[in-house]
């Protein structure tokens, strides 16, 4: 059975290349009929930022990609948290110092530091492994009795891997292919700490085997690290999952990774939600907040390093568990576009259902102090879910089905409203007023004829008509925007305007 997991580390607000390696991770595993999981890669306390978890966690399922298993939904792999799973690593780290795949360290970071001016006093760089690893403080270079010594006396000690000389790895991934790695360059990392605490490579190779993951989906800055992993399983005599390595997602202009800052600067979200930051206070912008529907988030983060092969742009999440392929994700960065999200939007925005608009755009209503009924806010809302990206955008666009114009500025310009115009719009409101059928349809025919009687442009009439009804240029059919306000608001409006 398909596993995977989403294993973000809680050391701040889960940034969209994040949200995007959930999502494929979900989009697979629902694929192939399989489990979702969420692990919390916790063991560095130094980077835990308070609130991390749960933003992880809402943001989840505001996208609508919840996990099936993690924290708080034990399914028997638990628990889900690495910090409550320490017991379990040190044992594995030990099986490799018998195995003779890894060994006790104990030099400090003054020493490697010694190590490393030496070497590039020379112009040479310190690699902790087989080049130097004979000369350095480890079991490798002591006697046992020395060793336990050691051991015993508290000395602070890390275990390192021992990697293999002059080897050529040959590792897969299912978007690159074929990776092959020297190991002459990888140095020995850390794998535990006499902290008690292992690092993320172990942390990650442990519970990835512990909880069954039979794929792991991840970022691109994570390839660096395949090689070490293939070995461990290699060590542990482990079968290893498959791998994916996602493309980074890039800055809009192209170059360089996308990060927060180009957010700020160009007045786009990279959070799914809002973020305050619980030291500084500082609040970072989320697409939630920002009005977008998670549907759009979904489907622009689909295509932001994969694509169908189809010409089909718009997918639910249901379409994309049918159609989603590792193999169709590309290789290279992926440009992120805040103008295709806004595109994404607005088409959500005209495909969603207008009682559910009316029941969010209610609360725009409340904030302009204004009360609608339900079904006349949805009618309002089928006729200009057209001209909006957002939900506020209805505002902007249909005030006037609920508010009376307070100015009717493009009266000012000569064009708009002539001199002879006050007494067409007397003679128009006349016309109105004696109208008992006031549908849109009535009202067309009648004034169609009255204009086409005086011998008069639609111009002349139908533009002073709109201000006086919307107080500016815009709107949909004004015929209906009369007939939804009714007749004396009809006639008032008029009124109003030609004074
Ligand atoms: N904790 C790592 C992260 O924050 C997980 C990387 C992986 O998926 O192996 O992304």
């Amino acid at each position: 059975k398909v596993r995977v997991r989403f294993a973000p580390s809680p050391t701040g607000p889960l940034h969209i290349g994040g949200v995007r390696t959930a999502l494929y991770n979900y989009l697979f595993a629902k694929k192939h009929g399989g489990d979702f999981v969420l692990r919390i890669e916790d063991t560095d306390q130094n980077r835990y930022v308070e609130g991390a978890e749960d933003y992880i966690v809402e943001s989840l399922n505001w996208c609508g990609i919840p996990f099936d298993e993690g924290p708080g939904k034990e399914k028997g792999f638990g628990p889900y948290r690495q910090s409550e799973r320490k017991d379990k690593y040190q044992k594995y780290a030990e099986k490799l110092i018998e195995s003779g795949n890894a060994y006790y360290a104990f030099d400090t970071s003054e020493e490697l530091d010694a190590h490393r001016k030496d070497h590039e006093a020379e112009g040479k760089t310190f690699i902790y492994n087989w080049h130097n690893r004979e000369k350095l403080k480890n079991s490798l270079n002591m006697s046992q009795d020395e060793l336990n010594e050691k051991l015993e006396s508290g000395d602070d000690y890390v275990i390192r891997f021992k990697s293999p000389k002059d080897e050529i790895l040959k590792l897969k991934d299912i978007i690159r292919g074929e990776i092959e790695i020297d190991t002459n360059i990888l140095d020995d990392k850390v794998l535990f700490k006499s902290d008690g605490m292992p690092t993320y490579h172990l942390a990650n190779i442990v519970d990835d085997h512990l909880m069954e993951i039979t794929h792991v989906i991840r970022g691109e800055e994570w390839l660096p690290s395949l090689a070490l992993h293939f070995m461990l399983y290699r060590a542990f005599g482990w079968q290893a999952p498959e791998f994916a390595h996602l493309p980074l997602i890039m800055k809009p202009q192209g170059k360089g990774k996308l990060s927060k800052r180009d957010g700020d600067k160009m007045g786009f979200p990279v959070f799914p939600l809002e973020w305050k930051d619980p030291k500084s206070g500082e609040i970072s912008a989320g697409y939630r907040e920002d009005g977008y529907f998670p549907e759009a988030v979904v489907n622009m983060l689909a295509f932001l390093g994969w694509n169908p092969g189809t010409e089909q742009e718009f997918f639910s999440l249901e379409e994309l568990t049918k159609v989603f392929e590792l193999e169709r994700v590309h290789k290279g960065g992926a440009k992120f576009d805040p103008e295709k999200t806004k595109w994404f939007q607005q088409h959500y925005m005209h495909e969603k259902n207008s009682e559910i608009l009316a029941e969010k755009f209610e609360k725009v209503l409340e904030d302009k102090a204004v009360n609608a009924k339900r079904e006349y806010t949805v009618e309002v809302i089928e006729l200009i879910k057209e001209r909006a990206v957002f939900v506020e955008d209805l505002w902007d666009q249909g005030y006037f089905f609920f508010i009376s114009p307070t100015s009717f500025e493009p009266k000012d310009s000569k064009k708009a409203w002539k001199e002879d115009t006050g007494s067409l719009m007397q003679e128009l409101a006349d016309l109105l007023s004696a109208q008992e059928d006031f549908t849109a349809e009535n009202l067309q025919e009648k004034v169609k004829a009255w204009i086409k009687e005086k011998g008069i442009g639609f111009g002349k009439v139908m533009m002073p008509l709109r201000i006086a009804l919307v107080g500016a240029l815009q709107g949909p059919d004004l015929y209906k925007i009369a007939e939804m306000i009714g007749k004396e608001e009809t006639i008032n409006r008029i009124q109003k305007a030609i004074k």
